[in-house]
């Protein structure tokens, strides 16, 4: 087993609990017995969302719940707005085009969030928008987008509300309901901490009233076969799901609904802050203005003289922490900590230590322990 910790944006490790239930025999799959399992599943999973609609889990990573959403939405030719702001940003706009719609975007500079404000105004100047994609935590910058601000504009519109809570779901606040969010995806493995393998959406009335009008663009992510499935009795998915993913993440569920929703984003906000605290102690530059930083993962400038072979390459290799590189341009460029699911000081307090030990030997002036210090900091009792 690689005890190698894991700080990166997902997968995340998993509770040894959730591991456990993932060895349980396999059953059949369209029995009853299956059928509670789904029916727990995807109400918890509808708790997490904070939505009183139905989830729908789809065997497949959190990408085929993007697709999902836009290969049931899109007809040939339909505009469809993203806010791109990052390399999830973008693939929005991919999967647009794959499904033949007219991918428009907003261009956000990456290492900024988006001003709703825009949204705004590109709405009012194309009434034609079907529907505008944004992604809550941009996970290649570090970037968390204002999806509540966005919400109260998104109101005023008919176009539908798309939200990618992939990285921010069960880490951050999400409230699918509360912000009118009208298809809201996730996937398993990232602030959930279930293994890699599942993805899940739902959908508002409004965005099934659209669903219900075209033909999807896809014969296995046709969201109205989930739909009917997910309905029969005993509930169902529309084709074989993995039956051990299923309970894994009826596992991590369980694991969420006991820590509590609340709990759970106020300790992956205490996560955030003493990483970006222990980077600042240590003279290193976060790539995001702090304002707009991600609580689930916190990109960081590779400081002059050093590579980023070198930099997680010693991290890696002798302190067993691994860390995330950038992507696109800002390869080479920053690292990312991610900080999502089960992380705890304890993780926190290990990374900072040993990132410590790793600039001092690539000959930075390195005051050992200050970061350190700076999370333990955030987590004495009298500073929570
Ligand atoms: C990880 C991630 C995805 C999905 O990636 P998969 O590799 O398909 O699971 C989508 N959006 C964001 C913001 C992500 O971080």
């Amino acid at each position: 087993m690689n005890e190698t910790l894991l700080m990166i944006p997902g997968p995340t490790r998993v509770a040894p609990r959730v591991l456990k239930a993932m060895s349980e025999n396999i059953v059949n799959h369209r029995s009853a017995l299956f059928g509670k399992i789904l029916t727990e599943t995807t109400q918890m999973m509808s708790d997490v969302f904070r939505t009183s609609n139905k989830s729908y889990l789809i065997t497949g990573s959190g990408t085929a719940a993007m697709e999902a959403a836009m290969a049931n939405i899109i007809q040939p030719g339909d505009k469809i707005l993203s806010v791109v702001g990052g390399k999830f940003g973008q693939r929005f706009m991919q999967i647009v085009d794959a499904f033949g719609g007219e991918p428009e975007s907003i261009e956000v500079e990456w290492g900024e969030a988006v001003n709703p404000q825009e949204i705004k105004n590109y709405l009012d100047n194309n009434p034609d928008i079907k529907a505008v994609t944004v992604v809550h935590n941009e996970t290649s910058t570090g970037v968390a987008n204002p999806i509540k601000e966005i919400g109260k504009i998104m109101q005023d519109y008919d176009a539908l509300y798309v939200v990618d809570t992939v990285s921010s779901l069960g880490g951050d606040e999400v409230d699918v309901d509360g912000y009118g969010i009208d298809i809201c995806v996730t996937g398993s493995q990232k602030c959930l901490a279930a293994p890699p393998g599942m993805a899940a959406i739902t959908l508002s009335d409004d965005a099934w009233e659209i669903v219900d009008q075209i033909e999807p663009q896809s014969y296995y992510l046709n969201l109205k076969k989930y739909r009917k499935s997910g309905n029969a009795e005993p509930p169902e998915t529309p084709y074989t799901p993995s039956v051990s993913l299923m309970y894994a993440m009826h596992e991590a569920l369980n694991v969420i609904m006991e820590e509590g929703l609340n709990q759970r984003v106020k300790r992956h906000q205490l996560a955030a802050k003493a990483t970006r605290n222990a980077i600042k102690a240590l003279n290193l530059e976060l790539f995001p203005k702090e304002e707009v930083s991600s609580t689930t993962v916190t990109a960081i400038n590779i400081p002059e003289g050093v590579t980023d072979a070198e930099l997680r390459g010693t991290m890696r290799n002798k302190y067993h922490v691994e860390l995330a590189g950038g992507q696109d341009h800002l390869k080479g460029n920053v690292f990312r900590i991610g900080h999502m699911g089960n992380i705890t000081h304890r993780e926190l307090i290990t990374t900072i230590s040993a990132l410590e030990m790793t600039l001092r030997e690539l000959g930075f002036e390195i005051e050992m322990g200050e970061g350190v210090a700076s999370v333990a900091d955030v987590y004495l009792p009298e500073n929570l």
